[in-house]
């Protein structure tokens, strides 16, 4: 789960990472009136999206990138007035940047904060490194710069340092970093405490990526996080629900967070084949069938969906909704292996959600496991329009079948 930079800096605030004023606003109006108590002669205006590159990016009114409004997702002003003009330029309006891909983000929420007098520019990041199995510290003289850019041509200026996850980040590794990004002295007694402040938070509030860039110096040695960019485990939200009350469903995928409602593991991908499948292997299994064996007729998983192992009636049907909802679905393969769960009990669901949501589009079943002769015979008496696969890949090369005589069908209509 990912969060907005103005809530990454209230976290950064209650564990002491240094940050400067702001206020988060969803209007033009509120703009002008942040940028008035701020009262500082510099108010910076920055765009909320969950992507990177902010600075760099470019502001267009639409989604298809049509028209270009100005460059540029963060933007310095000097006084309320042109804040509350430099609000309307970017609320409502699509920031797309180099993390962005190639679909734009529409900005819904600005943070208003005041200006910073920078002297230096750093970077400064914590990723949970999974084959060091720790968490490890980066960072770099080059701060405000596209880190694998920095990465790429000049490696020497990334320095590491793994720590203890129970012990924390100890001062002695955080000052032989200070010193290594060229610190003076009295900058790195600062960074000291800011670096570890940051391993607490990264720790404290199960992140697996907390990422300050730039991290700054002003001109009289503050040490300033100027931006703020944090994701977390998702299977350590429950213990924090003051994390999970940040998620903004605008940049989330509404069936991903349909899926998530009802326990059920689903990524949206951009194929035309829906799969329902239970196990995660065995999803992935059919994702990699689907795209060897459909190849001929263009066909590519639409999702991954793991259905899990107690897949009820209610289950499936709610999958089926959140499988038709999409609209580049043109067929739906369901490979179900019946283990704990019976074939005859799985195929009972698949027809009543058939029944329930009506399906439109061709649908394949493969079933296999305990009782498979009573579920295919269910499904060969049930009446409906359902084509049977022998297995898994007869049920993908069906599938992309279907899929390809769906299409000409739904051309023929239009
Ligand atoms: P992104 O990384 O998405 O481009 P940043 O928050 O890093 O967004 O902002 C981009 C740049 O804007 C920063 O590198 C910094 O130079 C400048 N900047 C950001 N916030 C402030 C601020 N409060 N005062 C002055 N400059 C800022
Ligand atoms: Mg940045």
């Amino acid at each position: 789960m990912k969060i907005h930079e103005y809530q990454g800096k209230q976290l950064f605030r209650t564990y002491g990472v240094p940050v400067l004023r702001g206020i988060a606003v969803h209007s033009a109006d509120a703009a002008e009136q942040a940028a008035k108590e701020l009262g500082s002669p510099v108010v910076v205006v920055k765009s909320q999206i969950h992507a990177g590159g902010r600075g760099k990016g470019t502001v267009y009114a639409d989604a298809a990138r049509k028209t270009k409004v100005m460059d540029g997702g963060v933007k310095v002003v000097k006084s309320p007035a042109e804040a509350k003009a430099m609000a309307a330029k970017l609320l409502g309006n699509y920031l797309h940047t180099i993390q962005t891909g190639d679909e734009p983000k529409q900005v819904k929420v600005l943070y208003i904060e005041e200006g910073c007098n920078i002297a230096k520019e750093l970077y400064l990041s914590i990723l949970l490194d999974r084959s060091a199995g720790a968490p490890v510290m980066i960072a770099s003289s080059e701060g405000g710069m596209d880190i694998e850019e920095v990465a790429h041509n000049t490696p020497e200026r990334i320095h590491r340092v793994h720590f203890d996850p129970h012990i924390g980040l100890g001062a002695y590794q955080a000052r032989r970093i200070g010193f290594e990004i060229g610190l003076t002295p009295a900058q790195v007694t600062q960074f000291i405490k800011t670096a570890q402040a940051l391993a607490t938070c990264f720790l404290e509030t199960d992140a697996d990526m907390v990422e300050v860039n730039p991290l700054v110096f002003t001109a009289d040695d503050a040490c300033v996080a100027l931006d703020s960019k944090m994701s977390f485990d998702d299977n350590a939200m429950f213990r924090h629900p003051e994390i999970l009350a940040m998620l903004d469903p605008n940049e989330e995928d509404a069936s991903e967070l349909e899926a998530k409602k009802h326990d059920m593991s689903f990524v949206k991908l951009n194929g035309n084949i829906g799969c329902m499948v239970n196990g995660a292997g065995l999803a992935m299994a059919t994702m990699d069938a689907i795209a060897t064996y459909g190849a001929a007729e263009g066909a590519f998983p639409a999702n991954f969906l793991d259905v899990g192992g107690g897949a009820t009636a209610e289950k499936v049907t709610t999958a089926f909704k959140i499988i038709l909802s999409d609209a580049n679905v043109e067929a739906i393969l369901v490979n179900i292996f019946g283990g704990i769960m019976k074939c005859d009990t799985i195929a009972n669901g698949v027809l009543q959600a058939v029944k329930e949501v009506g399906l439109d589009r061709p649908l394949i079943v493969r079933l296999e496991g305990t009782n498979v002769e009573q579920g295919k015979k269910l499904i060969n008496e049930s009446g409906l329009k359902v084509i049977a696969a022998d297995d898994l890949k007869d049920g993908c090369e069906k599938a992309a079948k279907a899929a390809l005589v769906y299409r000409a069908s739904r051309g023929a209509k239009a």
